[in-house]
């Protein structure tokens, strides 16, 4: 270890060394800043009906306000939460903040249905289901109006088991979707096993689909795959109008990203709905 570590240093010089205090600070603050710290907000992403043009609703998506730091991705901090074993605590809050903030925004007549990320560990928990279902009693909310949207993780080699934890929570009433579709390993046997409302294609198809061929030709068959077998599908990562209106075109239900806007703060989430319809 030691001496991997000194090797690592050799290689990389003090960059490595800084890279690893950050990964360090962060390993250390994670308790901090999901408890009585609070560093972490919810910012939404608007979704959405490609064919109407009305907006659905919105993903939730998790910010780290790091107070030495400054504002830390997810796509950094949500692996050191899976890695520590933490997940369900960064899960916990996020529920709570969404929930409590769709309660809100029902009571003041905006209907918007939130999408919330979970971690395929979060399916590992076998109280998971029981957890969200209480979370939904003490906030009021109903099940529809969230769904969830599952991402894959390497220690989910089991599909048929998690299909088995997800028909739980279709059973409450909450819908599941396969997030980044078509990046993981296993995004057909996904299909297969697992009771999903609808497929989110990664934006990694959809980003490039004007100069890209290929791209085109994955996407469209994989709507027509989706819709075939009773899925909705949503696209993540459209960046031009020339993308919406491909998607448009091509069946796609429901879409998100830049061209349509941002992640926004609660505040400008709900101004951007009322002022869109
Ligand atoms: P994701 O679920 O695939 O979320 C979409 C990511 O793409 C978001 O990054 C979003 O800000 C970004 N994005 C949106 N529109 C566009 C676009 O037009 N172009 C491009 N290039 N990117 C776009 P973000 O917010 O940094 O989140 C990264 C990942 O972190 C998410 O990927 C999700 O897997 C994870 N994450 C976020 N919040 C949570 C959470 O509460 N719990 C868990 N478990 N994971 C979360
Ligand atoms: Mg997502
Ligand atoms: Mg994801
Ligand atoms: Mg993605």
């Amino acid at each position: 270890q030691a001496l991997e570590e000194r090797e690592a240093y050799r290689i990389h010089g003090p960059a490595w060394d800084e890279a690893r205090n950050r990964t360090f600070t962060l390993l250390r603050d994670l308790t901090v800043a999901t408890g009585e710290g609070r560093q972490l907000r919810v910012e939404y992403q608007p979704k959405i009906d490609l064919r109407t043009n009305r907006c659905i609703g919105a993903e939730a998506l998790l910010r780290w306000d790091h107070p030495q730091l400054g504002p830390i991705s997810p796509g950094e901090f949500v692996p050191l939460f899976e890695r520590t074993s933490n997940i369900h605590r960064l899960t916990q809050y996020a529920i709570e903040d969404v929930l409590t903030q769709v309660r809100r925004w029902r009571t003041d007549g905006l209907e918007v249905c939130i999408s919330i990320n979970i971690s395929g560990l979060d399916l590992l928990d076998d109280d998971f289901d029981n957890r969200l279902s209480s979370a939904l009693k003490k906030h009021k909310v109903q099940p529809d109006w969230i769904d969830i949207e599952l991402t894959e993780t390497a220690r989910m080699d089991d599909p048929a088991s998690i299909g088995m934890k997800i028909q739980k929570l279709r059973d409450i009433g909450i819908d599941i979707g396969i997030d980044d579709f078509g990046t993981g390993q296993s995004a057909l046997s996904y299909l297969k096993y697992i009771p999903a409302s609808f497929v989110k294609i990664d934006s990694m198809f959809i980003r490039s689909l004007e100069q890209d061929e290929n791209d085109r030709i994955m996407v469209r068959s994989t709507i027509d795959m989706a819709h075939a077998l009773q899925r909705r599908v949503v696209a993540e990562g459209i960046e031009s109008q020339v993308i919406l209106d491909w998607l448009r075109g091509n069946g796609c239900d429901h879409g998100q990203g830049f061209a349509i806007s941002a992640p926004l703060r609660p505040e400008a989430f709900a101004r951007w709905v009322r002022d869109r319809t």
